[in-house]
């Protein structure tokens, strides 16, 4: 992992930064010279980030469904940091059940990190934002949300859910500086569910026998169509979803 002692060019947080796709965009991030605020909940994960990324990397335990806490969160990291130019919505949990065994509170609990704690925290974000008339809000969402997967109701509701949002927002914000669009992410190879692929050859087989490119995703290649989205490059960008899935958005 690579740690730099430059001084930072901007200041984002990422929510689930410390594993998984997250890890990955706190990494590019890093590399890119852009101090980097990592939320989440385990903090031995935490611990982990800080010592891998060093100075630039600043790590926050929060659990983000717990929605009351966040506006002093964001107030906190404010005072500590001073102005926010980006925020990465990545954390996010999901669930398998047979839809008939789903209860509300399962359905609720998914929406409430998934979509709940990500408008919450968005809407923080953006009245740190607002004064300097600039920021770039990168959403997670998934495949899922363009299919409707088989036990995957409530995480597949949530990832449409955000899109929409994602959508919304843009026509609201961009007027204000601020664009929002979202990556969309395929089969991506992250340690657990390379595992979970590994354990079930079958399940491995059909992922990737309709994923146009033959092959998953790494946390990497997410990052960097994140990182996209916050630099110059993307400056007339809003409002878009990306997919980062080897061609499985094409539903072939
Ligand atoms: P991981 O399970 O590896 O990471 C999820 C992260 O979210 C963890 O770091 C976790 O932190 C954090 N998190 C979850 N709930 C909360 C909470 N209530 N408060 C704070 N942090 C929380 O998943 P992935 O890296 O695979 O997924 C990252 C994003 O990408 C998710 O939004 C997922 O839906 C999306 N995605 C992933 C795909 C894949 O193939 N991997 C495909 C499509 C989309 P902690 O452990 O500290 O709780």
């Amino acid at each position: 992992m690579t740690q730099t002692t430059a001084p930072a060019t901007k200041t984002a947080i990422v929510t689930g930064g410390a594993s998984g796709i997250g890890l990955a965009i706190v990494e590019k991030f890093i590399q890119e010279k852009i101090k980097t605020i990592v939320i989440g909940r385990d903090e031995e994960k935490l611990k982990s980030a800080k010592e891998a990324f060093g100075d630039l990397c600043i790590t926050v335990a929060h659990d983000l469904s717990d929605l009351s806490g966040i506006p002093a969160l964001v107030e906190k990291i404010t005072q500590e940091h001073g102005r926010i130019d980006i925020l990465v919505n990545n954390a996010g949990i999901n669930m398998k059940k047979p839809f008939v065994e789903v209860t509300d509170e399962d359905f609720q609990r998914i929406l409430l990190t998934n979509v709940t704690a990500v408008f919450a925290l968005s809407r923080e974000v953006v009245k740190n934002m607002l004064p300097y008339g600039e920021g770039s809000i990168v959403n997670i969402s998934s495949m899922a949300s363009q299919y409707g997967i088989p036990k995957v109701i409530a995480y597949t509701a949530s990832k449409s859910a955000i899109e929409g949002m994602t959508k919304a927002m843009a026509t609201e914000l961009s007027p204000m500086g601020i664009r929002t669009n979202c990556v969309a992410p395929g089969f991506i190879a992250t340690a657990m569910s390379a595992k979970a692929m590994d354990n079930d050859p079958e399940r491995k087989n059909k992922a990737l026998g309709r994923t146009p490119m033959g092959k998953f995703g790494s946390p990497a290649d997410v990052a960097e169509a994140v990182y996209f989205y916050t630099t110059e490059g993307a400056k007339y960008v809003t409002g878009t979803v990306l997919p980062v899935d080897g061609g499985n958005a094409i539903g072939f």
